[in-house]
Parts: C-alpha cells; structure tokens; sequence
C-alpha cells in the first residue's frame, strides 16, 4: 500500500478471481468457463469489428440492445449492457444500496458481493443458507434492504423457483432485489418473464458462460425502464464506452446464434450429469447443480487436499477456505473428455492415498 491510498480503500479486501494460468499445462475446471469457443458468427463479426478499433464504441449498444432484446423477450428499454456482469452488479450497488438500504445476500455466494458492498461502503446483511445448503426464501421476506440472490446460487449451483423467487419479490415491495442469474442457461426458470409485473426486480446475466464470451466481458441486466435508467445514470457518471466495439459484434453475433447457445448448454447439461454419476459412484456428494459446475464433497477426501494434488497432477478446480464449505471443490463442467481426465485424476489421488 502507497502512503497515498485514500482513507475509504484502506481496509478493503479485493475480490480475489479464479487462477489463469497462462500456460495452457492445466486442464483448467476452475472458473466456469465455457469449454467450447464462442459461436463462429460472434467471432466473424468481432474480426469484422476490428477494422473499426479507432472509432470509440457505442455508449448506447444500439446494434447489440434490439438483437438482444429480441432473444430475451424484453423491450429495448429495459436492458442495459456492461463490461462484463460484475460491473452492473457494482453499478447496481452503487445504485440500489446506501447506509439506509443495506445488501442483504446469503452468508454463502458469490465472493464479489462483500466486496461490492465494502468499496461503496454499504452495511451487508448477510443471511446463513439452511443446513443443506440451501436459500430459504422466507428468510427475505421483509429484508429491509436490497436483496442481492445469485439463481442458481454460486458456488453450491442449488436453484429457486420462480414461485420461489416471486414471493421473495412480493415480501420487499419497497426495496429492490437483484437476481443474479450468471447460470440461469443450465436448467434453471429465469425471472425475466416477471420484470413488467414487478417494478423492484433487476435480473443480472452474463455471456461468460453460456454464451462463450467470458474473455469478451459482456454482461447485462434487465428490468423496468426506471431501474435501466438509474444505472443509465451510473454508467455515464463512470464509463460511457464501457462496451468495446468488438465485444459489442461478438455479443450480436452470440445471440443471433441460437442453434449454437442452445447446442452448448445442451452438451454442458449432458456431461454435468454424467460427471455427478461418476463423482457419486467414487464416494462423492455433489449438490444438486442447475449450473456449468458440481459443488462437491467426499467423506474420506480433505478438500484442500484433494485440489492440491488435482493441481500437482494438471487439473485445476476450485477450493473456497469459507470453513462450513472447506469440505467441497467447485469443479466446472468441461467436455466430456476433460471430466474423463478430472475422473481418472481423482482415481489415482484417492488409490494413492489408499
Ligand atoms: N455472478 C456470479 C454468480 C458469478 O459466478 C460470476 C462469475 N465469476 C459473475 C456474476 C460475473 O461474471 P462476469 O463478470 O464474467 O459476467
């Protein structure tokens, strides 16, 4: 730290991302990204848009918001787009949260919420999901705060429903809630449908995963026109340009190619569900994951252990130190032949150690 650094930031502990390692040695299971490349139509017109690189970008997305909004099924007005969704979810703190509306969120999810909620200085609520790891929605009825849920939940991967998640939205009329639906395209009921119903709903998405673009930084939230408007206003008082140019063509080109998004989730499904099997026939209690990634546990297996070596042996998964979920790794579905060597991988380490 500087002799320089504001007051405000002393104290603030950053978010701290998955391990890229630039090498390519690992088979890497550790930051739910897509094993698949990006659409051949979202690269094509991202080269395209190379040509162009002088220009600043759009600040009003005008070519990316009606393709969108059409494979959405929301009006133009009601989505706006962002480097990446952990840019709108710090837009929508900054927006919804103050020292009068806490951020009222699991105990349990995604990492970057504290830290939102720490930089714009906002008092966080943070609720315990129940013993089974799950969201209990009536522990945020009345929250007195924005209630920020990421559906599925990260990192357990465990879903709401919509029934669920509506009555969440009718219990906190006066407060915001946020729905974070970062895997939503692995099995899981959307709350988009209920934006024109209900006034306090933003639903976050991203096309990190889903749609391939997690280095393309494209994230966008939805909701009535006078949420996309308050984060209108943050975004112009931060960053206009905050979509670049080639982003903005390889998202155009990720929604357009519905055959392509629909045969990606399709396939990270399948092999989601014959992974579990064979985590579960080696001993291993997976929850039940409507996401690209298995939250997972073995009774005989310490859970650093077990990633540690992984890593020893060029498989890279995910280990939280949070102590009630110090047992489990996060282990992102890749093909069907990635599994196949995390599979063999955890075989060799449990006969190891037999
Ligand atoms: N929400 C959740 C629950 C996540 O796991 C992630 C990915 N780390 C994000 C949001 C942010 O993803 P991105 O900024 O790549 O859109």
């Amino acid at each position: 730290m500087s002799t320089f650094l504001s007051k405000r930031y002393m104290s603030l502990t950053p978010y701290t991302p998955g391990e890229q390692p630039q090498d390519q040695q690992y088979v890497k299971l550790n930051t739910n990204e897509s094993p698949f490349p990006p659409s051949p139509l979202s690269q094509r017109l991202a080269r395209q848009a190379a040509g162009d690189l002088q220009l600043y970008s759009d600040p009003e997305c005008r070519k990316l918001i009606p393709v969108a909004a059409e494979a959405l099924g929301v009006k133009e007005d009601q989505i706006l787009f962002s480097n990446g969704s952990d840019e709108i979810l710090n837009f929508a703190f900054m927006a919804f949260c103050d020292e009068d509306t806490p951020a009222v969120f699991p105990d349990i999810s995604y990492g970057f919420y504290t830290v939102f909620a720490d930089i714009n200085r906002v008092p966080q609520k943070k609720i315990p999901l129940t013993e089974d790891f799950r969201i209990d929605p009536k522990d945020y009825y009345g929250a007195g705060g924005t209630v920020v849920i990421a559906n599925p939940n990260a990192p357990t991967g465990i879903a709401l429903s919509l029934e669920e998640i509506e009555s969440i939205l009718k219990a906190n009329p006066g407060n915001v809630v946020i729905i974070d639906e970062a895997y939503v395209d692995f099995g899981c009921e959307s709350a988009v449908g209920l934006i024109d119903k209900y006034k306090n709903l933003l639903v976050v998405q991203t096309c990190s995963k889903s749609r391939s673009l997690a280095g393309g930084r494209l994230g966008f939230a939805m909701g009535d026109k006078d949420l996309i408007r308050d984060l209108n206003t943050i975004k112009y008082s931060t960053n206009p340009y905050n979509v670049n140019s080639m982003t903005m063509a390889a998202g155009i080109g990720a929604f357009l190619d519905r055959e392509y998004f629909d045969m990606c989730r399709e396939r990270i499904m399948e092999t989601r569900d014959y992974a579990r099997k064979a985590l579960e026939d080696l001993g291993f209690e997976c929850l039940d994951s409507r996401s690209n990634f298995l939250f997972a546990r073995h009774p005989g297996i310490d859970g650093e252990f077990l990633y540690m070596r992984c890593k020893e042996k060029g498989v890279l998964i995910r280990h939280f130190t949070l102590p009630r979920i110090k047992d489990f790794n996060r282990i992102t579905i890749g093909t069907k032949e990635q599994m196949d060597i995390l599979l063999k991988t955890v075989k060799e380490i449990m006969e190891e150690e037999r």
